[in-house]
């Protein structure tokens, strides 16, 4: 049998592995002219390592998923930390009981955070728009500096949209944290792949089953006959599965509508300074137009007297020739539309959807892993 896997990112590589190893030949066509998807780094022209589309930070609680992932890289020990700049203030985020202090002094807040941890328990991950309902007039002049001074502003900058506005899921993405812990992410696995995910890449996919092509558009490939209900690839039936992770909206025209998007733009900037700032990440959540600085040489660990930053600007996506879709905008009309795509492709038996763009979901790379062994589970 023979497969086709559009799409070099973390659900093509994942699912391609695994039918290689089911002694199945896998071609994967990649649009781009690099594997990795949007995890993709690279050395810039100073030689400091860099994600070229935006800081990628690995972490999950499946054991599965490290496990799977821990056979193509060993991982540098970093636990991810941001803290914000507000008013030139620095505090932690997620918000926690060490920002209490910081931002209500030290009678106030500690008498807050006996309240905070007596209504949610320590270790409690509480969504900013659950504490703004709060009946305690304490706990709701928390919610209110929370949400002015971390979610109102980076959220309309990142979304357009106010924090209330967007979906659910995405703001509790980033709880208030009951606990001392500053870290962003509270999983147990946490770290980065050691010698950067372009190798973890080329070391997932390097298999004798698995066959890849570079700039190649799955437009080009593909032909839909929807009278007979089979893919022609190259002109010619194809009756092996057939995954797809690009978006689906694009790959028929937008003949439904397009999918909304919001994507960014990204500024480099190099210092000829040891670091650049206190810590990996710091969003600035009141002012400027870029939501975040990332410092890419506190996520790798890499050694230098130089370093590199990256700015982010989000935009909207109205322009799939120039833009990257970045983050799908979730609410009941976009993911409907989506739907549409979904029955669309389903008379096709052997053609399935998969990943962030295909399946017009946010996932993080754990979620997506995760996914695509699933996938292959029922699939074989
Ligand atoms: N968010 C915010 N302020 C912050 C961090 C996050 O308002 O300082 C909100 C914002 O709406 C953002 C969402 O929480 O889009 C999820 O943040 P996360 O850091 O998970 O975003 P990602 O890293 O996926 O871009």
């Amino acid at each position: 049998m023979e497969a086709l896997i559009i799409g070099c990112g973390f659900a093509g590589a994942t699912v391609a592995r695994k039918l290689a190893e089911q002694d199945i030949k896998v071609r994967m066509i990649e649009r781009r002219n690099h594997i990795g998807g949007n995890c993709y780094d690279c050395n810039d022209e100073h030689g400091i390592l860099i994600h070229q589309y935006g800081p990628h930070i690995f972490h999950t609680y499946s054991k599965e998923v490290y496990d799977f992932l821990s056979q193509y890289t060993k991982w540098y020990d970093y636990s991810h930390e941001v803290v914000g700049n507000v008013y030139n203030k620095i505090i932690p985020i997620p918000f926690n009981l060490n920002t209490l202090n910081i931002v209500f002094g030290e009678e106030k807040g500690n008498a807050l955070k006996k309240e905070l941890v007596d209504t949610y328990g320590m270790e409690a991950r509480v969504p900013i728009l659950e504490l703004q309902k709060s009946d305690s007039e304490g706990i709701r002049e928390v919610a209110e500096y929370v949400y002015q001074n971390i979610f109102l502003k980076y959220t309309m900058k990142q979304w357009e949209q106010k924090p209330e506005e967007v979906d659910q899921s995405v703001t509790a993405r980033v709880p208030v944290l009951i606990s001392y812990d500053n870290r962003y992410f509270q999983d147990t696995y946490q770290g980065m792949p050691e010698a950067g995910y372009t190798v973890l890449f080329e070391n997932l996919l390097n298999h004798e089953n698995i066959k890849i092509e570079l700039g190649v558009d799955a437009k080009d490939v593909l032909t839909f006959d929807f009278e007979n209900q089979k893919i022609l690839v190259d002109g010619k039936e194809f009756n092996g599965p057939i995954v797809f992770t690009g978006a689906i909206d694009e790959l028929f025209d937008c003949k439904l509508g397009q999918l909304p998007y919001r994507s960014l733009d990204f500024k480099f900037e190099h210092y000829d300074q040891e670091f650049y700032q206190s810590k990996g990440v710091v969003n600035y959540t009141v002012s400027e137009d870029y939501t975040r600085i990332t410092e890419f040489k506190y996520l790798t660990g890499q050694v230098s007297d130089t370093t590199t930053i990256i700015k982010e600007y989000p935009k909207k996506y109205t322009d799939p020739k120039t833009q990257v879709p970045y983050y799908a905008i979730l609410n009941d009309k976009n993911k409907q539309l989506h739907q549409k795509y979904v029955d669309l492709v389903k008379p096709f038996n052997n053609f399935y959807l998969l990943g962030r763009l295909a399946q017009y979901k946010y996932y993080n790379i754990d979620g997506i892993v995760l996914e695509a062994l699933k996938f292959i589970g029922e699939l074989l």
